[in-house]
């Protein structure tokens, strides 16, 4: 071939094109990224698992966990307002919530799944009255979602305990299936975002009457308040995209120091309808309020909550509060906390490691209604003495019923021998009272031991020839 024919063609470019690294899930886009309505990591989850058509206890257990994500038991149903499930620390502060996003974010090669917790807020939130144990819907929201067929999902707004309203419908948000009336947990394990976790009807539909004070620890105030509470919280979820320098303690005591200097620390402290001693430790720079608290004191210095917790108010702002249009607060909680009976737990605790057969510790906590942290924190040596006893006698009662398992193998095995039927491995698992209770290799070791057992007896001198193969 000329050099004239070969320029007729294009030449190929034979360098290997560049690809960027492969991620292991789908590297699914949240919904609602930057806007006051991203979607929380417990939703994110559920939809990953649904776009690999898996469900979300599968895509946890298989997945997940190997990558360090919390190894308890997200799914739990059990749910109502006292219980803090473990579940909803996914989309918090915290070390869970830390986990699951490391986890995640490894598999689907996201660094900025934190925006779909509270995390960027970690320092300012104390944990109490901060998330929600069940999981809060708007049903307008996932009813329009559906319809105009985007995905549906759960903002990070709706799993906060202090949202009651959805901003953008005015519509207070449902606590209970519209078709059975239970509570939510916030991720279901074999079920879709949208779906009820326990008929697996579709949520979006208001009808039925909604329990939500039954599932809530904080009171509902007015819907004024409430759908302006919302509308803070919502601005507050947005601004952490810009990652703002948070409100430091010194600034908070500054502010407080302001608000008592014009009011007093007993008229302050009602205002906000709550103790003076708690107004003491903010004023000291002790303690940081929780998140209900801080959404009064904005109200009260007549700021926005973003402007106040990125540290953007300065004590020269704070003027005379305008009483008349602040709400009279209730005191937080809407239900009275279990007293905390020290003595009691001991004398529980002590009587079931006498208790036969010895429970786990989950069936203990079940029992008597404590949560794994609080036992956990006050009874670490009870606890784990429990739970090796559990564990002692669980590993006994293994091997006692292997050990009666191989006995009914063997006089099964002799009996075939003695009708003079020949011996195969399944000819006996087969006839056991639960058939193939013995694991096969096992069955086979031990029949081959029987064999020769047999052979050994049918020698002269032993029992009559036996047929085996
Ligand atoms: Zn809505
Ligand atoms: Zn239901």
């Amino acid at each position: 071939m000329r050099n004239d024919d070969l320029a007729t063609y294009e030449t190929w470019d034979m360098t290997a094109p560049v690809v960027p690294p492969r991620s292991r899930l789908f590297n699914l886009s949240p919904v609602g990224f930057g806007t006051s309505l991203v979607e929380c990591l417990t939703s994110y989850l559920s939809r990953v698992a649904q776009a690999h058509s898996v469900t979300p206890g599968a895509l946890h257990h298989h997945e997940l966990m190997k990558h360090g994500a919390c190894r308890r038991n997200m799914f739990g149903c059990g749910v109502d307002a006292r219980t803090r499930s473990s579940t909803s620390g996914i989309n918090a502060t915290g070390g869970v919530a830390a986990d699951f996003v490391s986890a995640i974010g490894k598999l689907t090669a996201r660094n900025d799944l934190r925006y779909l917790t509270m995390i960027p807020w970690k320092s300012l939130f104390p944990s109490p009255l901060l998330m929600r144990g069940v999981a809060a819907w708007c049903p307008v929201c996932l009813t329009s979602w559906e319809q105009a067929g985007k995905p549906v999902y759960v903002p990070l707004l709706w799993t906060l305990e202090v949202v009651k309203f959805c901003p953008y419908h005015r519509h207070p948000l449902r606590l209970t299936c519209p078709h059975c009336s239970l509570p939510q947990p916030l991720l279901g394990q074999c079920s879709w975002v949208g779906f009820c976790t326990r008929c697996r009807r579709w949520l979006g539909s208001d009808s039925g009457k909604d329990d939500p004070q039954r599932y809530s620890v904080l009171h509902q105030e007015s819907p004024d308040w409430e759908i302006w509470a919302a509308s803070q919280v919502g601005d507050l979820i947005k601004a952490a995209f810009h990652n703002p320098p948070l409100l430091t303690r010194e600034q908070l005591s500054q502010l407080i120091r302001a608000g008592t200097d014009l009011e007093g620390p007993s008229s302050f402290a009602r205002i906000l309808g709550v103790s003076a001693t708690s107004v003491g430790k903010w004023r000291m720079g002790a303690k940081h309020p929780m998140l209900p608290v801080y959404l009064r004191l904005a109200r009260v210095f007549n700021v926005t909550l973003a402007d106040l917790l990125t540290g953007r108010v300065s004590p020269d702002q704070v003027h005379s509060p305008d009483l008349a249009g602040v709400p009279r607060w209730r005191n937080l909680w809407a239900r009275r906390r279990w007293p905390f009976d020290k003595l009691k737990i001991a004398r529980q605790m002590e009587q079931a490691l006498k208790e036969l057969p010895p429970p786990s510790i989950t069936t203990f906590q079940n029992r008597n209604g404590y949560h794994y942290s609080t036992i956990h924190k006050y009874f670490p040596d009870q606890c784990r003495a429990i739970q090796e006893r559990f564990q002692e006698y669980r590993a006994a009662s293994i091997q006692k019923a292997h050990a009666a398992k191989i006995a009914e193998f063997r006089q099964i095995a002799y009996q075939l021998h003695e009708q003079g039927t020949e011996l195969f491995v399944n000819r006996v698992l087969t006839r056991m009272s639960v058939p193939k209770s013995l694991e096969h290799r096992i069955a086979c070791e031990l029949l081959a031991e029987i064999k020769r057992e047999i052979l050994a007896n049918g020698r002269p001198g032993g029992g009559s020839p036996a047929t085996v193969t």
